[in-house]
C-alpha cells in the first residue's frame, strides 16, 4: 500500500498572449504571457499602451493589485495538475466555484484496489499514530477489495463488463476512507486562484489543504511572479507553513 506524505503540483497549462499590432504596448522589464495579458487588459481601460509612467510589468501589475482592480486578473488562466491529495482535501478544494474548473479521478471507473492514501500532516511524525492510521487504512482497502469481488459476483448477470465493474466500484468506494488519494486537474483564472490561496493558506484552513495551497502558490509564483509575488509564506505557531496575501481583494 502506497502512503503519500506530500502533494505534487504540476503546471500543465498557461495563457498565451497574442499582442494586437494596432495596440502594441511599450513593455518594460521581463514578463510572461499571463502577466502581459493582464497588463494589456489593464492598459486598455485607460488606453495607456504608451506606458507614460515607464513602469515595468511587475510595477504596473503591483499597482493594479494595490488598487484592487481584480477583473483585470480574470483573463489569464493557469491549469495545475494536483496529485497526492486526499479525497477530503479535494472536496474542500472544489468548493471554490467562481472562475474554477475541475476534472477529478472517478472512483466509479477507476479500480481503487491499489489506491494510494494520503497521511494527514497531523499524523505524520508520531510513530504510534502513524501505525494505527496505517492499519485502519489497510483494513479499509481490504474491505473495498472484498466489496468489489462480492458486487461483481452479484452483478454477474450484467453482460457489459465495463458497466458491471462500474456498478461494483461505485458501491464499494463507500468504504474507502477520506484519505484515499485523488488526482485532479484544476484550472482557474488569476483572480480565482488568488481568492482560493488567500483562504486556504490562512492559519484557519485545514492543514492538508493549506499544504496543498503552499505547493500551488510556489508553482504559480515561479510562473508569474508579478501576479502572485505579493503572497508570503511563514511558519505558523502550529508548526506548519501558512501564507498571507499582500493585497487583499474583497
Ligand atoms: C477555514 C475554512 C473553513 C471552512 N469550513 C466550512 C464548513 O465547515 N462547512 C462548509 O460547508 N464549508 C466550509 N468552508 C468552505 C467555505 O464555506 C466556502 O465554500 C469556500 O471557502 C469557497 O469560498 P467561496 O464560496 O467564497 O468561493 P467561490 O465559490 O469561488 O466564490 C468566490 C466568491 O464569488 C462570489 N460568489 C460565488 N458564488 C456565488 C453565489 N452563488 N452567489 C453570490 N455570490 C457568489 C462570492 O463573493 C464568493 O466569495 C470553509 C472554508 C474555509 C477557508
Amino acid at each position: 500500500m502506497e502512503i503519500l506524505r506530500t502533494p505534487r503540483v504540476t503546471l500543465i497549462g498557461r495563457p498565451q498572449f497574442l499582442e494586437p499590432e494596432h495596440l502594441a504596448v511599450q513593455w518594460k522589464g521581463a514578463s510572461s504571457d499571463g502577466e502581459r495579458l493582464a497588463e494589456f487588459a489593464g492598459r486598455l481601460c485607460y488606453m495607456s499602451q504608451h506606458n507614460p509612467a515607464g513602469r515595468t510589468t511587475a510595477e504596473y501589475l503591483g499597482n493594479i493589485l494595490k488598487q484592487g482592480h481584480g477583473s483585470v486578473f480574470e483573463h489569464a488562466q493557469y491549469v495545475l495538475l494536483v496529485e497526492g491529495i486526499s479525497r477530503s482535501c479535494s472536496h474542500e478544494l472544489v468548493r471554490h466555484r467562481a472562475g474554477f474548473g475541475y476534472s477529478q479521478l472517478s472512483q466509479r471507473y477507476v479500480d481503487e484496489s491499489h489506491a494510494a492514501f494520503v497521511m494527514p500532516p497531523a499524523i505524520q511524525g508520531d510513530a504510534a499514530l502513524e501505525a494505527a492510521w496505517t492499519r485502519q487504512v489497510e483494513a479499509a482497502q481490504a474491505a473495498y477489495v472484498a466489496a468489489v469481488e462480492g458486487l461483481m459476483a452479484k452483478y454477474e448477470w450484467v453482460t457489459d463488463r465495463v458497466h458491471r465493474r462500474k456498478m461494483a466500484r461505485e458501491a464499494a468506494r463507500s468504504v474507502l476512507p477520506n484519505a484515499t488519494e485523488v488526482k485532479i486537474v484544476v484550472s482557474a483564472n488569476v483572480r480565482a486562484w488568488r481568492t482560493m490561496l488567500e483562504l486556504r493558506l490562512g492559519e484557519g484552513a485545514e492543514q492538508e489543504i493549506r499544504r496543498m495551497a503552499v505547493a500551488c502558490l510556489r508553482v504559480l509564483q515561479s510562473e508569474a511572479p508579478a501576479l502572485f509575488g505579493d503572497f508570503e509564506t511563514y511558519a505558523a505557531p502550529d508548526g506548519a507553513e501558512a501564507g498571507r496575501v499582500g493585497y487583499h481583494k474583497v
